[in-house]
């Protein structure tokens, strides 16, 4: 499976549409201080599922939508897309017919509060998303994204939380998500 493209609009310090593509192989991102690169891990993390804005460098959840520079409005709405291409075969998700190999998954944020989800052009829930990536194997949790900190946190970890990342690379994370989910009811 790959990352394939990222399209972002009013997420962050990308007020424009802003289209990314990802070749095979290995991407760098590159640029001077503050032009925006964690940004754009931060949109994957977000599309992805990510709730908390302190994981996404914010202190609320409106701080993902462009605040206007000295040249530039603020923006209403923020919008994450991300396609994955090569996608395993078998998945299936209600309501989403004909999921292919290849998968855009979008996530838009409006200034009033509302959001709005969609696996490939299809309206879903954020559930529909996390547990579609949850079956991929990928989630706002574990190591999908590293992040500066995150290779010394592993290695000065508890034991319980470094079973985490051995439960994650084993693959019983989505397991054990759906035995919470389960239990709650
Ligand atoms: P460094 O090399 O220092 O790690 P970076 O390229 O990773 O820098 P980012 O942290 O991605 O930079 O981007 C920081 C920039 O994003 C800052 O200029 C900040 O003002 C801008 N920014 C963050 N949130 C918003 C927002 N909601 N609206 C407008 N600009 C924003
Ligand atoms: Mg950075």
């Amino acid at each position: 499976m790959i990352l394939k493209q990222l399209e972002l609009s009013g997420f962050k310090s990308f007020a424009d549409a802003t289209h990314l593509d990802f070749t095979r192989g290995f991407t760098a991102v590159v640029g001077p201080n503050g032009c925006g690169k964690s940004n754009v891990s931060d949109a994957i993390r977000w599309v992805i599922g990510e709730q908390s804005s302190k994981h996404l460098r914010g202190s609320r959840i409106a701080d993902l939508i462009f605040n206007g520079s000295a040249s530039r409005k603020p923006v209403h709405r923020a919008e994450v897309s991300m396609t994955l291409s090569d996608v395993p075969p078998g998945l299936r998700i209600a309501n989403i017919p004909n999921l292919s190999e290849e998968i855009k998954v979008t996530r838009c944020y409006h200034r009033s509060g509302e959001s709005e989800f969609y696996i490939n052009q299809v309206p879903c829930r954020l559930k529909d998303i996390t547990d579609l990536f949850l079956d991929i194997g990928i989630s706002p949790k574990v190591l999908t994204v590293i992040e500066q900190g995150n290779i010394q946190d592993i290695v000065t970890s508890k034991p319980d939380d470094r079973r985490m990342w051995i439960e994650e690379a084993a693959g019983v994370l989505k397991f054990k998500a759906r035995k919470h989910e389960a239990l709650r009811k």
